[in-house]
């Protein structure tokens, strides 16, 4: 075995048995990610030195036989919009080319506590607005598993170093799908924690209030190990609540025991199948091969019922709305004043104006300063989400649209809600189609808008759920999701253990 498909815990074993140093570990993923990394465009930033230096502290503690953290001297990616201290963060988008972090995520102040190794900065689409990894301003990244098709978005640089054993595990984040997507097209685990489960301080928003950083790792395990360690209440983020039920919990919102070391069986499991899940626009090999799954789990002894959510057909339009006008407010600190790109100081290549401004346009006053910054700064996409959001919270539309979109995110929550009163957990797939071709949806945003339909009702409604691999179609991964009740993060993970064995027999 390679020492790169060493799974945590093995890694970890072989590090206090003294069977390779971390520098070693360190290395030999150094070394793949400079033989790889060329061709699939995983990552954006390499920091060999800090991961060094990292493995370095790490061999020093073993040497001195002092106790290692589980996660000690364990390589990781980071998605490029998670900031780590004195580290360039990109967020994948022009207007950030050069920005270096200030600061350290709370997330990667816990993990750099535990000694983790951060050996770089995954690529991703443009601020994580996209399904398909090839909105990122510098190069899309390719599947591992077929180099003509797309590793899945936004957190696609997380899965693809993942899937191609270029780190143990990453962090990335989702607002709609972006950790669970990607994680299904590349063939590993991708898990999006309850809203709050873990603190979105230092991450760069996209939308605040479906955002959350989550793991991605090879296997359930894996991604159990980092989100434990993640998961924590932080006073940098007030909407924050970590696992530990001794938290407070604000009103209205209910916090379950998490169900740490519950031990798993089949006969006390009821699975929820939802009907609006199973329709027109799914392709029938990933609908046969998650049936078969389901099959399984019946098999071993789980009992399965068909539920609906009959809100669900508005779920795409509803995130529509309120994920525009969250991200038209969260990208209007990129004025080019106080962040990163400024068409007051342009240093950009290839500068060519937009038609408004016309070829050789002087800068006259503050708002060409706004206008050309951002217009140049950011990408096709990311002005179409802010324009779209712009118009949903202009006056006269808010009503209409923005205020509207929340009633029915309500009605999308009591829907889960109801489910829940039934069924353990929710199985749906992850994706209603294969990884596409690169391209192939780049003409039509609206196509890839409906990659995400199977996930975005989650966002909406706040909840834990996680993609793991569920065999493959025409030699590609295909994802099986399973939604879980709020704050039932550990539960989630359990069961995704179990049928991540069974799915794979
Ligand atoms: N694909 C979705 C979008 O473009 C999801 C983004 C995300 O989860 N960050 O909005």
């Amino acid at each position: 075995m390679e020492l790169t498909d060493l799974t945590i815990t093995q890694a970890h074993q072989g590090l206090i048995k003294k069977q390779f140093s971390a520098l070693e570990l360190a290395k030999a993923f150094l070394d793949r990610i400079k033989k790889r990394n060329k061709k699939i465009s995983a990552f954006l930033t390499v920091c060999e030195d800090l991961a060094l230096f990292q493995a370095k502290k790490i061999d020093d503690l073993v040497f001195q036989k002092r106790k290692i953290p589980l996660l000690a001297g364990i390589p990781c990616a980071i998605k490029d919009n998670i900031l780590v201290k004195d580290i360039r963060c990109t967020a994948g988008s022009k207007i950030l080319e050069n920005y270096t972090a200030a600061y350290d995520a709370t997330v990667i102040k816990l993990l750099k506590n535990q000694g983790v190794i951060v050996l770089g900065k995954a690529n991703l689409d443009e601020f994580a607005i996209g399904s398909s990894g090839e909105y990122s301003a510098f190069g899309k990244t390719l599947n591992p598993h077929d180099l003509n098709r797309v590793s899945g978005g936004s957190s696609s640089g997380p899965a693809a170093a993942v899937a191609d054993n270029l780190c143990v595990f990453a962090l990335g984040s989702d607002t709609g799908g972006s950790i669970r997507l990607p994680a299904s097209f590349c063939g590993v685990v991708g898990f999006k924690p309850t809203y709050g489960a873990v603190s979105r301080f230092g991450l760069m928003a996209m939308a605040s209030s479906l955002d959350q950083i989550g793991p991605l790792a090879r296997t359930v395990e894996n991604a159990k190990i980092v989100f434990d360690a993640i998961s924590k209440k932080d006073p940098m983020d007030s909407t924050s609540l970590g696992t530990d039920k001794r938290f407070q919990v604000s009103p209205g919102r209910l916090l379950e025991q998490p169900a740490r070391q519950a031990s798993f069986k089949f006969q006390d499991l009821v699975i929820g199948i939802p009907r609006e899940y199973f329709v027109r626009g799914i392709e029938p090999e990933i609908e046969a091969k998650i049936l078969e799954a389901i099959k399984k789990f019946e098999k071993m002894g789980a009992r399965i019922k068909e539920i609906g959510l009959s809100h669900t057909k508005y779920a795409l339009a509803t995130y529509y709305i309120i994920m525009t006008a969250e991200v038209s407010a969260n990208l209007a600190r990129y004025d080019g004043i106080r962040f990163g790109f400024s068409k007051a100081n342009s240093k950009i290549k290839n500068f060519t104006p937009t038609p408004k401004f016309g070829a050789g346009t002087k800068i006259k006053n503050l708002l060409d300063v706004y206008l050309q910054s951002r217009g140049k700064g950011f990408g096709e996409e990311v002005r179409r989400r802010i324009m779209l959001g712009t118009y949903v919270l202009s006056r006269g539309f808010y009503e209409a649209y923005y205020l509207k979109a929340q009633k029915v995110r309500t009605l999308i929550r009591e829907d889960f809600n109801k489910a829940f009163q039934k069924v353990d957990i929710i199985l749906t797939p992850t994706s209603p189609t294969l990884p596409f071709r690169i391209g192939e949806k780049m003409k039509n945003p609206l196509s890839m808008y409906l990659s995400d339909i199977f996930m975005i009702a989650v966002n909406l409604a706040g909840l834990p759920a996680i993609s793991i691999p569920c065999g493959k179609v025409k030699n590609l991964p295909v994802g099986l999701q399973i939604i879980g009740k709020e704050f039932q993060d550990y539960k989630i993970l359990e069961v995704a253990q179990a049928l991540e064995k069974t799915c794979r027999i």
